[in-house]
């Protein structure tokens, strides 16, 4: 992500992001939010309701990445429904492209050889028009890549 935008996910919820100063020997967080700019407001909205989900002092991230097209958030001292919100982004990413964050055109699976979250027009401009000639188009088929 870039970090202008991180630095404003950092500024307004700097108790989730309390650990992103620390080395590498301590957090993951240091590597800060491994995804692209796409996932920012939905990073953004889980930030915002985290907090709103009665969350303790020792609440935090511990690692934000994308991983098989998911957003995948780690945290410490969660509770059920901060579980559930991070389980819902995590369900909500496969239907937003993790590089311009727009739901149209949208397609989750193996694009050549990364499971992506990706809109037909990105995966063109970051591949090539022929990754639409893929044998198996993620961008044709309406059922998100199942984990
Ligand atoms: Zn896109």
């Amino acid at each position: 992500m870039r970090k202008d935008l991180q630095d404003q996910l950092v500024r307004e919820f700097p108790q989730l992001f309390q650990d992103i100063n620390k080395p590498p020997t301590e957090t993951c967080m240091c590597w800060g939010c491994e995804c692209g700019d796409g996932w920012f407001w939905l990073l953004h909205d889980l930030c915002q309701n985290i907090m709103k989900a009665d969350p303790t002092e020792a609440t935090k991230f511990l690692q934000v990445k994308e991983k098989f097209g998911w957003l995948h958030v780690y945290i410490s001292d969660s509770n059920e429904a901060i579980d559930k919100l991070i389980f819902d982004a995590g369900s909500e990413s496969l239907h937003v492209c993790e590089f311009c964050g727009t739901r149209e055109q949208v397609g989750s699976g193996w694009v050549r050889s990364w499971i992506r979250t990706i809109c037909k027009p990105c995966a063109v401009k970051e591949y090539g028009e022929e990754v639409l000639l893929a044998e198996k188009n993620i961008w044709d088929t309406t059922e998100p890549f199942d984990e």
